[in-house]
């Protein structure tokens, strides 16, 4: 029997140069945790080129949605960005990952902290029910080098709208009201400043961090000497759950 199943693109949007976009069929027996991920990709001489993607979209949307970055030279993306509708796409049977609310403690404030692609899994997460239950406070923090590359950006701004719900969009390389790398912003508590709440509390903060490994290993760092304790992905709940965006790694300077 396949691991994995035929699915259709029936939308497809691009951000900008570097990113995109695209929905598809789902197979009714795909089910999936807000924040996991699953191997998707095209056949390529009959056989499937596949490589992980975090669902963008909720566990109860008929379709699925993912976002995509373009890897001039990539293997998957060379092609991927050039999808459009009525294509096929190749969707692993099972999806994986840890980086979902069941694996966090309680707590009253959630941190969602996000680089680059690694802001997909929270979109989904955000648009999901459990979240509302779960935390009184979200704040969304999705560091770019570009303007152009922060998607979503009209979504997470009727998002902030609502009570406890923050989005904090930071670009590196080019002229914005929020401009800096996310470890920084933390250590000098700017972001905290420029929200009006309160600093960092390891009794009611919980964070989730998905992104370069830079990030990841600064801010786990930084949480880790604040008091925070990272789950051990073995089912064992933490203060905070960590994700990487991508597998092999460059400086990417966010
Ligand atoms: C758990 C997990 C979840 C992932 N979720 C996503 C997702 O939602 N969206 C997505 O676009 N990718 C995601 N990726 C990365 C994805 O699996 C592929 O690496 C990406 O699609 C590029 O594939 P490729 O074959 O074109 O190039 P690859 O040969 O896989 O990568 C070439 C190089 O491009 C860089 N790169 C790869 N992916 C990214 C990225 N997302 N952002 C910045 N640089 C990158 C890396 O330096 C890598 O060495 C995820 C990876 C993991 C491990």
């Amino acid at each position: 029997m396949s691991y994995y199943t035929l699915q259709t693109v029936t939308h497809v949007h691009h951000w900008d140069d570097k990113l995109f976009s695209f929905r598809c069929t789902r197979d009714p027996a795909l089910s999936f945790e807000n924040g996991q991920f699953v191997l998707i990709g095209l056949m390529q001489h009959d056989r499937p080129l596949l490589r992980a993607y975090s669902f963008v979209s909720d566990n109860n949307d008929p379709e699925l949605e993912f976002l995509s970055i373009k890897v001039p030279d990539g293997a998957l993306t060379s092609q991927l960005q050039h999808l459009t509708v009525g294509d096929s796409l190749v969707v692993a049977k099972m999806a994986k990952g840890t980086l979902v609310l069941s694996d966090l403690k309680p707590g009253k404030r959630l941190f969602l902290l996000s680089t680059g692609t690694g802001l997909a899994p929270f979109v989904s997460i955000l648009r999901g029910m459990a979240l509302k239950t779960l935390f009184e406070e979200v704040v969304l923090v999705h560091g770019v080098r570009r303007a152009s590359e922060l998607a979503y950006a009209a979504e997470l701004e009727a998002f902030s709208t609502q009570p406890g719900c923050f989005y904090y969009p930071t670009v590196t390389r080019e002229s914005f009201r929020h401009q800096g790398r996310i470890p920084s912003l933390i250590q000098s508590g700017q972001l905290f400043k420029d929200l009006g709440i309160a600093p960092l509390n390891r009794e009611t903060d919980r964070a989730m961090i998905c992104g370069n490994s830079d990030m990841l290993a600064e801010v786990r760092s930084l949480l880790e000497a604040a008091g925070f304790q990272g789950s051990t992905g073995k089912g064992q709940c933490g203060d905070f759950l960590v994700e990487h965006a991508f597998a092999a790694q460059k400086k990417t300077g966010v």
